[in-house]
């Protein structure tokens, strides 16, 4: 009897393995199909100006509505597409339908005048593919886009992971005049001492900063040294995750700059981003107005 019982967690154990690899392959030929049938979609969160909450980007992030299981997570779905090579295609679909979208976000910029940007989130496998950097030109190129009006974003852990290849498209990438953005800062065994020969634009502070901010003075002057060495070197600073106006204001006192979270706003498809933050309907001039018998 005590056998059979210290026996069952194993057996359980044993089971739920074989039932998620099984889960994990149905789920990756539902992604590919998911990916040829038009069932991914991005979301946009606004990057905002701190002092003024002006709009000076929005980051696309990968939406996936499973059709049994529901909205499956990008912290999910994109390692699965990472280990099956289907970030590839994931990618560069991404791309497209951000440079296509962008469109209408330059528009929510605040003040309108204002260059607004557009950041894609990019994994290292398609960063070391021979022909990525001539993508993106290409994808520049036919949509007349300006290459600073595109940000890609590159995890702290896939630059330092990455080989020669990894640098020379990024070194690629920068002189065609694209913005790069070092994503997730701070969650890697992050080596500052790299930084400044690296053509990075933004550097994005990861999450797990800003949640512990206001718990210590000390964590606090951690997140300023931070902005301090990024300004040293060039680079603007865009805190992720921000939740509360606390956060905010000792992101504030920090010289923070940028900032992105749920204070200011979830990742919002399209159509709302564009309600949500573009100008308020203005009554249309009347020779715009469909002719509709008036004179
Ligand atoms: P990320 O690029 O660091 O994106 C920020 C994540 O934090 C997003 O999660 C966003 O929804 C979430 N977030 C933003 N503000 C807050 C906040 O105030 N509170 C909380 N709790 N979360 C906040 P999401 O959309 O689930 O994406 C997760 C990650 O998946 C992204 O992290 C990115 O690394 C990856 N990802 C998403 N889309 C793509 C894609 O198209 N390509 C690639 N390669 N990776 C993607
Ligand atoms: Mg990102
Ligand atoms: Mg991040
Ligand atoms: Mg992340």
């Amino acid at each position: 009897e005590a056998k059979n019982d210290l026996r069952r967690p194993w057996r359980a154990y044993q089971q739920s393995m074989s039932e998620r690899a099984v889960s994990r392959f149905a789920l990756r030929n539902d992604l590919s199909t998911a990916l040829a049938g038009n069932a991914l979609s991005l979301h946009y969160q606004p990057v905002v100006d701190m002092k003024t909450g002006g709009v000076v980007a929005f980051e696309a992030l990968s939406r996936w509505q499973h059709p049994l299981q529901g909205a499956i997570p990008p912290d999910s779905f994109v390692p699965l597409a990472e280990e099956t090579g289907l970030i590839v295609p994931l990618g560069r679909w991404a791309l497209r339908q951000a440079v296509a979208d962008f469109e209408h976000l330059r528009q929510l910029a605040t003040p309108p005048c204002r260059l607004l940007r557009v950041a894609v989130n990019v994994s290292a496998l398609q960063l070391a593919e021979p022909d990525f950097t001539a993508d993106v030109a290409a994808v520049l190129e036919s949509s007349g886009m300006a290459p600073a009006s595109l940000c890609l974003e590159i995890t702290e852990s896939s630059v330092i992971d990455g080989t020669g290849r990894t640098l020379e498209a990024l070194r690629d990438l920068k002189s065609m005049g694209v913005s790069l953005a070092i994503d997730d800062f701070g969650t890697g065994h992050s080596a500052l001492s790299y930084l400044p020969d690296m053509p990075f634009d933004v550097l994005k502070v990861d999450k797990s900063f800003i949640d512990t901010i206001n718990t210590s003075t000390a964590r606090a002057e951690i997140v300023r040294g931070i902005v301090g060495m990024a300004a040293a070197v060039g680079m603007r600073v865009v805190a992720e995750g921000i939740e509360t106006r606390e956060q905010a204001q000792l992101l504030r006192e920090a010289s923070c700059h940028y900032g992105q979270g749920y204070l200011y706003s979830k990742p919002l498809p399209l159509a709302k981003a564009v309600s949500e933050f573009g100008p308020a309907q203005e009554p249309k001039p009347p020779q715009a107005r469909a002719n509709n018998g008036h004179h």
